[in-house]
């Protein structure tokens, strides 16, 4: 039996986080294993009700889980207290920090037959676009000491520092994950200059050298990756990179995918436990509406089979599902282009993702 912590949050996140237990609970008969769900307050519903956005009972079930199906927090009612007490700063970042979650991996994809609300020319696009990014997510520039602004306001520091061990930490995954996959790792960097950057060619060159010589590795500079992943996004399968390039680059080929509702992430530490959360917030200019598309919610149970549980079939079978569904021409309303689509609410997509499991 796997226990996983249920955390709905604000907004969306509860009418979303419906659809994907629904999802799980197929699974979980057809492939006769039990989940054990515990649900608990995080964000602002967790402010409401414990003055605190992560509360003590909340954290222990999570500790005492196998991982974390994540909705979302925030919204504007939360927005004027004090950053530390909001619900981003004070529930996922010491969640993210708490369970040391160092690999975040973010899947962008384009399903063909929503080729056309990629914001790019189809042609740009080749067959279909599946990109993994795996961002660093702990180290580097945004937590390296000595970090401040000196006391005359006339200059600041920011420092920029990476170990072995946290480099060969996520290299590994990447190369791992590759291998069932096309086969290739794109190493993004700024080697030219910085010298973090080379630290991260020569590990990741070592790593590949002894262990894992049948993946193609290549590597890019940062500010051509940022060109290549709007000029020719089809060419990525793996990409690898730090925690400042990885912030910038995921969100730039996010859009790629034509809507946040689409998109999931995961966030593992070393021991493989995870945090599962699709990339949007709560999106609360459409919450209570059954309008949310649940998409990037299901896919997230799709990606803890993966990574958590090691149940690939099951996780392929919630990826085939999704787009059963949109190949029959259903969508969501942000997904939607055609007067020809069938809109359908949250709950509805989530019913017709399940028929197909
Ligand atoms: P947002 O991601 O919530 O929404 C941006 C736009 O995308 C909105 O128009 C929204 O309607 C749309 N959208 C997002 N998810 C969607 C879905 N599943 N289906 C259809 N449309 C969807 O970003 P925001 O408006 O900048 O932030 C709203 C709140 O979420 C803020 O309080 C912010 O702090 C919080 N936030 C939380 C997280 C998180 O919990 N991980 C991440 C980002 C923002």
């Amino acid at each position: 039996m796997f226990k996983i912590a249920v955390l709905a949050g604000d907004g969306i996140g509860p009418e979303v986080m419906t659809q994907a237990i629904k999802v799980l609970r197929k699974i979980e008969v057809k492939y006769k294993i039990e989940f054990d769900l515990q649900s608990a307050d995080v964000g602002g519903v967790a402010i409401d009700k414990h003055d605190d956005p992560l509360p003590g009972t909340t954290l222990r079930i999570c500790e005492s889980s196998d991982c974390i199906l994540f909705g979302s927090v925030g919204g504007p009612k939360w927005e004027s207290l004090q950053p530390e007490k909001q619900p981003e700063r004070g529930a996922l970042l010491p969640l993210r920090k708490h369970f040391r979650l160092s690999t975040n991996i973010r899947p962008i994809k384009i399903f063909p037959i929503l080729k056309d609300i990629c914001p790019l020319k189809n042609d740009l696009l080749a067959d279909s676009v599946d990109i993994l990014i795996f961002r660093e997510l702990t180290g580097g520039i945004y937590f390296g000491e000595p970090k401040y602004i000196s006391d005359d306001g006339t200059y600041a520091v920011d420092t920029m520092k990476y170990e072995k061990k946290e480099i060969e930490n996520i290299a590994r995954l990447a190369f791992e994950t590759a291998n069932g996959r096309w086969g290739q790792v794109t190493l993004i960097d700024k080697a030219n200059v910085l010298m973090t950057s080379m630290l991260w060619r020569r590990i990741v060159q070592n790593l590949w050298e002894n262990e894992y010589n049948s993946i193609k590795l290549n590597y890019m500079y940062v500010d051509n990756a940022a060109m290549q992943l709007i000029k020719n996004p089809a060419q990525f399968d793996v990409i690898l990179t730090s925690n400042l390039f990885g912030d910038i680059l995921s969100d730039e080929a996010s859009v790629l995918a034509g809507s946040l509702g689409m998109l999931p992430s995961a966030s593992l530490n070393k021991e493989n436990f995870g945090l599962y959360e699709p990339i949007g917030g709560s999106a609360p200019d459409i919450a209570e509406k059954n309008i949310a598309n649940p998409i990037a919610q299901i896919l997230c149970v799709s990606q803890m089979l993966k990574y958590s549980f090691k149940m690939n079939k099951a996780a392929l079978e919630i990826e085939n599902a999704v787009e059963t569904v949109l190949n029959k021409g259903y969508r969501t309303k942000d997904i939607s282009l055609e007067d020809t689509d069938k809109i359908v609410g949250t709950e509805e997509m989530g019913e017709l993702i399940c028929l197909q499991i």
